[in-house]
């Protein structure tokens, strides 16, 4: 039977001292008027200085090797810039998912050329990936997508659709998963595979979906024979399923999967002021708590990367724990509001911030893998199943 296995990292003490950099350099853009950090939209914004400052300051691509733009850092230290621009509210929307996956995944698949072009301008912040797998009656299950690549002689014409693709109307390039063969009869996840797509190609329209508040946030992407070179095929054909798994452990394990709403907590602090009632302290006390357990496990699970190892049972559990402690966050915080002696004008804008939480709480078990079938992983990962 296998086992779940957190390992006991801390945060390495030179990421302390980064962490001083980080809350400096965040300091000197409010200071300046950067960002606002208490505009709240369900995207983190999408801001192009501010990504071209980030890179600048090599907190892009920070794991990747020199020779593509990268800085040959830790995950740790990739942790720290995460965690404090999440919490500082940044407009990280047009590198954060570069930086997350789409460039970890370039680096083991794509060929030289292509590294060598792409990756280098994902780390000065000046290229936003998007990623193409959902599609309407694919999302959950992966290995149902029916969006088609199919081969010509200079390469092959992408047909079909994604959906909920976030970000697609900023992106210059997306990672998509297209059918190239029919899945077999012992392998239902046979004959998908991932390209690299250039979204000003020829026959791509972004169609916007607005989420529950309105916003624009994600996509329909439609393709009509828009195509896409031979050389722009990530890893092998047919078997993208090996490869988008792993891909998805980058995506579930850090701290924006328990950060995202995460104001609520501090602006409720705010509201109960310095000497709250003991019934706020022990609720409070109680959310601390499980947030402080939430990140001891998500920084093991970045350790664990960094070590060279496939968390991809630890990476579902800190997504599902972290996704259902965010959304129960506005509720709770609502009720121990009630004990609140701060004044006014914080009551007025916690209450406007709570509205967006609750507004924007269902998705946070949607996005990134459905808490159902993440727990259907966490069970076949500990041999339940
Ligand atoms: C804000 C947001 C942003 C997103 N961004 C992207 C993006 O950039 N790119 C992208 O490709 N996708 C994106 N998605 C899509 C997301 O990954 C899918 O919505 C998700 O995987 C669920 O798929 P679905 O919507 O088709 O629901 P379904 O798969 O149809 O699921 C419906 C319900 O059935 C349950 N269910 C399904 N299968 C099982 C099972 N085997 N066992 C138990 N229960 C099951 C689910 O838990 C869920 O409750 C985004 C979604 C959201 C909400």
């Amino acid at each position: 039977m296998t086992s779940m296995q957190f390992d006991p990292i801390r945060l390495p003490p030179h990421a302390q001292q980064l962490r001083g950099e980080v809350r400096a350099f965040i300091k000197e853009q409010l200071d300046a008027g950067a960002f606002d950090p208490n505009r709240i939209a369900a995207y983190a914004g999408y801001n192009p200085e501010f990504s071209r400052q980030v890179g600048a300051k090599g907190w892009i691509g920070m794991t990747w090797p020199k020779q593509y733009g990268g800085h040959e850092r830790s995950f740790l230290e990739r942790y720290v810039v995460t965690e404090e621009f999440r919490v500082a509210n940044a407009p990280v929307g047009l590198h954060f998912t570069a930086d997350r996956q789409s460039g970890p995944v370039l680096l083991k698949y794509a060929p030289e050329h292509i590294k060598r072009d792409i990756l280098p301008r994902i780390a000065r912040g000046e290229c936003c990936f998007c990623i193409g797998m959902s599609e309407p009656n694919s999302g959950s299950d992966l290995f149902a997508a029916n969006a088609r690549a199919v081969k010509v002689d200079a390469g092959f014409l992408l047909r079909g659709s994604k959906i909920w693709t976030t970000g697609a109307h900023h992106a210059d390039y997306m990672i998509g998963l297209f059918r190239t063969s029919p899945a077999t009869a012992d392998n239902r996840r046979h004959g998908l595979t991932q390209f690299l797509v250039d979204m000003k190609s020829p026959g791509i329209t972004v169609n916007p979906i607005a989420n529950l508040l309105g916003q624009h946030e994600f996509n329909e992407v439609v393709f009509d024979d828009a195509p896409v070179p031979a050389a722009n095929m990530l890893g092998q054909i047919d078997m993208a399923w090996k490869q988008a798994t792993s891909e998805l452990a980058y995506e579930r394990s850090g701290p924006e999967r328990f950060l995202e709403i995460s104001f609520v907590l501090f602006d409720l602090l705010r509201v109960l002021g310095p000497t709250p009632d003991v019934r706020a302290t022990e609720g409070v006390g109680r959310l601390v708590a499980q947030l402080h357990a939430l990140r001891r496990m998500s920084v093991s699970v970045n350790g664990m990367l960094q070590a060279g190892k496939e968390p991809t049972l630890e990476g579902a559990i800190v997504k599902d724990l972290g996704t259902v402690w965010q959304q129960a966050l506005p509720h709770k915080a609502r009720d121990l509001a009630a004990f609140a002696s701060g004044a006014d004008t914080e009551r007025a804008e916690f209450d406007r911030k709570l509205a967006h939480a609750i507004a924007i709480a269902p998705k946070l078990t949607i996005q990134g893998g459905a808490s159902e079938v993440l727990r259907g992983i966490i069970a076949r990962g500990l041999g339940l199943r």
